[in-house]
């Protein structure tokens, strides 16, 4: 099976979250498994500096006056071709893939992204740039909506997918997009890639692909209610048959507590003594006591509504009269970075803030706090849960999406029930949050209890394995469709 993975960001060249590690693991479980993948990504500035050799492969003209270049490489550390699109005007940018340096998002994303959908629809028909062609394209993201409709438009046969990450980011732009980026008129409507009123990429995926994933069981049926919806849930009820939900896999050598390199000590489940004295490096680094048998509560998020990091805040002063210990890494919405600032002024001596992206530091979080708190609203799927388990740091997680689907819950009683790996909140209130943290906390004051319930954790199969075979089956439902 060719297989051409059509992605806005993938780890190690380019992340913002949790797609990039979703893109640059899933690929290499899925070519262990005999699939002949390529990659397609831009060629955001710095990119091209990251990867090995590259060559140039040939021209193309997605649109009326766009040009652009298709590059070959390979996916570092791997030897799975990525194909790069060089158009440098419009992703060699000082900023992020979607946003400019301060803030706000690129005023011609529509342009940028409709560029990376059309590319990947005429890569897979025949092309001067490559003989090899595709049978299926993966699509991941409003980024690569327009991919479908493209590959309808071009009249190619070739199937495709898209993997809904996270539904609450739509690309939805002037309608006017439409001319520039070459969009048939007559699919102007409601029936097409309209949504009110404006040319939505999510919309023309979900209506357009042959098959439609999301990226966790129970964020597959959410998603076809209004609360989750965000106004697509008529939609996606009419194309339930066509839509699965495979929970994300964790890409296990770079996440690995026995060798991580951001670590200065390393353990696993039968040593966990040496999880303590990352614990105290780390209570160290941050400026915290290192006292061992103090817990410590840590958060590695984007700083948004959708994690529902707010209730922390809300409930700091309850939670840390308990003696605890809080850590947290993120950056987001500035409210919120002040509130978690505010924080810390107010407990210097239990509570640590970062505000900024830093992928050591998340690390040694990961791996140096007892307790990993994510009562996030909504979670397509979450990764850093599944880091928690992997590295015996127990999470305590929202009753949502993949967080549920990951996390198995329990109530200790005289013994930890076999099955927990985590604690979950019955509700999204902050009481419940506080509660449930309460429970962790004291699970955590009993030894025994706390190593049972890690090395449960650490039992748990994250990887890509399971979740890589379920794609295949998904791809050949595709090709049969
Ligand atoms: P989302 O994609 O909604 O942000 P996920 O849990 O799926 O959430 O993935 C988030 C990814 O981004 C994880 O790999 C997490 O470790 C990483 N991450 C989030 N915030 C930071 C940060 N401030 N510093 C380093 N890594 C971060």
């Amino acid at each position: 099976m060719r297989l051409l993975f059509v992605t806005s960001e993938i780890f190690p060249l380019i992340k913002t979250g949790g797609l990039a590690d979703v893109s640059g693991a899933l690929p290499i479980a899925l070519a262990e498994y005999g699939v002949d993948v390529r990659i397609l990504l831009p060629a955001y500035r710095g990119v091209i500096a990251k990867c090995g050799q590259v060559k140039a492969l040939g021209r193309m003209q997605p649109f009326h006056d766009v040009f652009c270049e298709i590059l070959e490489t390979r996916l570092p550390g791997t030897e799975i071709p990525l194909l790069l699109i060089d158009h440098p005007a419009l992703f060699d940018r000082e900023g992020g893939p979607y946003h400019q340096p301060q803030s706000g998002d690129w005023q011609d994303n529509a342009l940028r992204f409709g560029l990376l959908s059309k590319v990947a629809a005429m890569l897979a028909i025949p092309n001067r740039c490559q003989q090899w062609l595709p049978d299926m394209v993966h699509c991941n993201d409003w980024q690569t909506g327009l991919t479908p409709y493209f590959l309808q438009q071009i009249g190619s046969h070739v199937k495709s997918i898209l993997s809904i990450h996270n539904l609450a980011f739509q690309g939805n732009f002037h309608a006017d997009w439409r001319y520039q980026l070459g969009l048939s008129e007559q699919d102007f409507h409601p029936q097409g890639y309209e949504f009110y009123g404006q040319l939505s990429f999510m919309k023309a995926g979900l209506q357009y692909a042959t098959k439609l994933s999301t990226v966790s069981p129970t964020y597959a049926k959410e998603i076809q209610t209004a609360e989750f919806g965000f106004g697509f849930e008529g939609l996606l009820q009419s194309r339930q048959s066509d839509l699965i939900g495979i929970l994300n896999g964790i890409d296990t050598h770079t996440w690995n507590p026995a060798s991580d390199p951001f670590l200065e000590s390393h353990y696993a489940a039968d040593s966990l003594d040496n999880k303590t004295k990352v614990k105290r490096a780390l209570q160290q680094e941050l400026g915290l006591p290192d006292s061992p048998h103090t817990p410590l509560l840590g958060v590695v998020s984007r700083l948004t509504y959708q994690k529902g990091l707010d209730m922390l805040p809300e409930i700091a002063d309850q939670l840390l009269a308990t003696g605890a210990q809080l850590a947290v890494l993120g950056n987001g919405e500035v409210a919120l970075e002040q509130q978690f600032l505010q924080l810390k002024q107010r407990y210097p001596q239990q509570v640590a803030v970062t505000i900024g992206y830093h992928e050591p530091l998340s690390h040694r979080m990961m791996a140096g706090v007892d307790i990993f708190v994510m009562p996030s609203r909504f979670e397509p799927c979450g990764l850093n849960q599944m880091y928690g388990l992997r590295y015996g740091t127990i999470p305590v997680v929202a009753n949502t999406g993949g967080l549920a689907d990951s996390v198995t819950g329990g109530r200790i009683t005289n013994t930890v029930p076999s099955d927990m790996t985590g604690f979950v909140m019955a509700d999204k209130q902050p009481q419940t949050l506080l509660v449930t943290l309460g429970a962790a906390m004291a699970a955590y004051a009993n030894n025994g209890h706390w190593q049972t319930l890690q090395k449960q954790a650490m039992a748990d199969d994250v990887s890509w394995h399971h979740s890589a075979k379920q794609y295949l089956l998904l791809y050949q439902a595709a090709l049969a469709a």
